[in-house]
């Protein structure tokens, strides 16, 4: 049997959630089925990449963006911290025995530990630490 390719349809998936789904082409407004997430939020199978990189150099560049986020004005900085919390997620859910890769991670893993925790000088994405 032939493989069946739908011309129609592109396949991605959803940035927030990670669930893949695919979504008719010419369509501007296709929310994900599972969380609900805006059209933004959805990325295309064809932009997949595999890339070779070091755990801890992927470290340094999720903690500065996570940095950066949190520095921005109040509005910006909840949807920014948001989107690198949900990209930092679904990296660290393919390497799960592997250290968090934000410092929102790793004040989450010391909450666990040591109940909590008060973090100073740094606008904590506390979405992400589930601690509100
Ligand atoms: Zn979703």
């Amino acid at each position: 049997m032939r493989d069946v390719i739908d011309t129609d349809r592109m396949p991605g998936h959803c940035m927030e959630c990670g669930v893949k789904y695919s979504v008719l082409i010419g369509v501007p407004m296709h929310p994900c089925p599972n969380c609900g997430a805006c059209s933004e939020y959805f990325l295309r199978a064809e932009d997949d990449v595999k890339i070779e990189v070091n755990w801890h150099e992927l470290r340094i560049l999720a903690m500065w963006a996570e940095r950066w986020a949190a520095d921005q004005t109040e509005k910006d900085r909840l949807v920014m911290q948001r989107v690198v919390s949900f990209i930092c997620g679904r990296i660290n859910a393919q390497y799960p025995d592997w250290i968090g890769l934000t410092f929102s991670s790793e004040i989450a893993e010391l909450r666990q530990e040591f109940g909590d925790v008060e973090v100073k000088g740094f606008n904590e994405d506390k979405e992400a630490n589930n601690s509100e």
